[in-house]
């Protein structure tokens, strides 16, 4: 590491070594790490302040040649101060301040990541667009109730001005569904009906990078609708799509029946949710929870059964700060409580009022498009229990 005349020729050196000989250039550097700063400054005659010792000491010159022009790199002197263990300075290029380590930022490898990254965009996009441009699509006639409905909730929330594309469902302001099990119901369900795919305008950050780019991030993607009308004619599909014939679904009253304890369960299930995560109960709801919510909906309403969760999270609260159970049992016996009113006679359900909806739990698009579009019951929807009797 010491400085020869040979080596010094690549070396600018700093001016108030000038007038230093090289063999007093290199004992200076042994002093650095033997002396005090002070003293190394005084012995060298140095008209500089202690901090600035370490800065114009001569570089190491090492053998190795920057890549971009060929110049000897230099590597700057360990501080006293730093270990003997300390990995010793990336050597630099002092032409172009190429840095042979990883994390150079010289203007060149910065220009060739750019490169690289403007090619790999390209080729993703190629894969992109020759996996989902053109896919077989389905038969307008082919679509069931179920797709029909959830493409209506869909699109009311997603589909552009100019009906070309459905944008990504993280995007909306309002919500698709209740719950986040829900929305994904949805979106899985219409995927694997094959009536929309993701479109190839998509972020290419919309793709996993597993199985890239068959699998795709569900809330992320665009969509383009891929369903063929009979008639060729697209924009009078959309608005078919849009606004589906409610008799087509009132004449399956099963469907409807189904459909609404669908909705009003993720309702229950969101307002439970809700009013538990207020005192920092967990619930691990699982089929229990929606079993109780789905034997409670044969004989009181979304309301009414928010207002008895009401009630019994106010209960489990008092208990638990009584410390009568611990925190982990407490959500549990919410659904315990609530499990307790199941099974009562009409009579007594109507001495349970109901609630509105809160308003902190916006209705969701697929609630409105159930209760105000098909069944057309709009909040009755929320405040009778579910019935086949329209
Ligand atoms: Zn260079
Ligand atoms: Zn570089």
């Amino acid at each position: 590491m010491t400085i020869t005349k040979e080596n010094l020729q690549h070396i600018q050196l700093a001016e108030p070594l000038q007038h230093l000989s090289i063999s007093e250039l290199n004992e200076l550097l042994e002093d650095y790490y033997s002396l005090k700063v002070k003293d190394v400054i005084e012995k060298y005659k140095l008209s500089i302040s202690p901090s600035s010792l370490y800065n114009i000491l001569p570089p190491h010159v090492t053998r190795f040649r920057c890549t971009y022009c060929g110049k000897q790199m230099l590597q700057k002197r360990k501080t006293k101060s730093s270990s003997p263990f300390a990995i010793d300075k990336a050597p630099v290029c002092p032409v172009c301040a190429y840095e042979n380590s990883k994390r150079c930022k010289c203007s060149k490898c910065l220009e060739i990541s750019r490169q690289l990254q403007i090619e790999e965009k390209r080729i993703k996009t190629q894969l992109i667009n020759a996996v989902h441009s053109s896919p077989i699509p389905v038969e307008e006639f082919e679509l069931t109730l179920t797709t029909k409905y959830y493409l209506a909730v869909l699109l009311r929330l997603g589909l552009s001005e100019d009906m070309s594309i459905i944008y990504p469902v993280h995007s909306y302001q309002q919500k698709l569904s209740p719950t986040p099990e829900l929305n994904r119901e949805v979106l899985i369900y219409l995927i694997n009906e094959r009536v929309i795919t993701p479109d190839p305008s998509s972020e290419i950050q919309a793709f996993s990078k597993e199985n890239f780019p068959r699998n795709f991030y569900i809330h992320q993607v665009h969509y383009q609708l891929n369903i063929s009308p009979p008639d060729g004619n697209k924009s009078e599909m959309y608005k078919r799509l849009l606004y589906p014939e409610r008799e087509i679904f009132l004449a399956d009253i099963d469907w409807s029946y189904d459909m609404w304890i669908r909705v009003a369960k993720g309702e229950v299930l969101e307002f439970l949710d809700f009013q538990l995560k207020k005192l920092n109960f967990v619930l691990n709801s699982g089929d229990k929870t929606h079993k109780v919510i789905e034997n409670l909906l044969e004989s009181y309403s979304t309301g009414q059964i928010c207002s008895l969760i009401y009630s019994a999270v106010n209960n489990a609260s008092r208990r638990y700060q009584e410390g009568s159970i611990p925190k982990k049992r407490a959500a549990n016996s919410v659904v315990t409580l609530m499990e307790s009113y199941g099974g009562k006679d009409e009579t007594q359900s109507w001495e349970v009022r109901s609630f509105s909806r809160n308003y902190n739990l916006t209705e969701s698009s697929m609630s409105e498009v159930l209760f105000n579009s098909i069944l057309r019951i709009g909040d009755l929807g929320f405040h009778i229990p579910p019935s086949r009797n329209l």
